[in-house]
């Protein structure tokens, strides 16, 4: 069994972005990147499945510029068998990156593929579900736990009433919540031993893909800053602010 994990290389989540002074975008320059927290959750439960016999190898895929090698490498270290970069320096939104996997899918014909349910800095939560729809596989989204038996997942998602469990055909297309597991840290043996591991580069072109944008991004604000609270001596006090002051009761 194949499993193939896409994973984004996304600014770091405890930094604190800045926007570009023409309010076009967020400004990456210096910033820390990481790999999307969701993606690290799912090479790690491919990497599990395959430390448990059920998969035979783990491909780690990754669109974007050259710097997403680095991503790359965090997945090979971890554990992934090989590794594949999609690279272009366009701007590659949602449907785009779809396309591209869905390339990919065509090409490798991996049983899973386990991508993470939202990139922490466009939080899209589209790219699994429009894959799914593009390959024509079935999708289980916010999985908590995968198992595999048969040629069939069963997949237990959180949903707003308690847990909702599916189960689905392989080969399919699975997304991971935050408590799927917790991914293991990586080893400095393990980053030495991922340096020898493969990465292959592949240009969209060479895929077939449009990478066209299809959303314009018209502007980027940052949210209104937050006046300093005040302390009320009592209850009564606290009462009519919220009623005359802020007009909320
Ligand atoms: P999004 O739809 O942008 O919130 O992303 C959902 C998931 O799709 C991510 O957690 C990744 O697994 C995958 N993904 C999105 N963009 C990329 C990319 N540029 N390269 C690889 N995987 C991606």
């Amino acid at each position: 069994m194949k499993i193939l994990v896409p994973v984004k290389r996304v600014v770091d989540a405890s930094v604190k972005v800045r926007l570009k002074a023409d309010g076009s975008g967020v400004d990456f320059a210096n910033l820390k990147m990481s790999i999307n927290p969701f993606d690290e959750i799912a090479v790690e439960e491919a990497v599990r499945l395959k430390e448990k016999g059920v998969a035979t190898e783990v491909v780690a895929v990754s669109c974007g510029t050259t710097a997403s090698q680095e991503t790359l490498r965090t997945a090979l270290a971890m554990g992934a068998d090989r590794a594949i970069l999609v690279e272009s320096e366009a701007e590659l939104q949602p449907l785009a990156v779809a396309k591209l996997l869905n390339a990919l899918v065509t090409r490798e014909q991996p049983d899973l593929v386990i991508l993470g349910k939202q990139a922490i800095d466009d939080d899209c939560n589209q790219t699994g579900q429009m894959l799914a729809a593009l390959a024509g596989r079935p999708q289980a989204t916010f999985a908590s736990r995968i198992e595999l038996a048969d040629g069939f997942a069963s997949v237990t998602r959180e949903v707003d009433g308690g847990l909702e469990t599916l189960k689905i055909k392989l080969p399919a297309v699975v997304t991971s919540d935050l408590r799927l597991n917790e991914p293991r840290y990586v080893t400095l043996p393990n980053i030495m031993k991922a340096k020898k591991k493969p990465i292959e580069t592949v240009k969209p072109d060479a895929l077939g893909v449009d990478i066209a944008p299809r959303i314009r991004t018209l502007k980027i604000a940052e949210p209104p800053q937050r006046s300093a609270g005040i302390k009320v001596p009592d209850v009564a006090t606290l009462i009519a602010k919220l009623k005359n002051e802020a007009k909320v009761i």
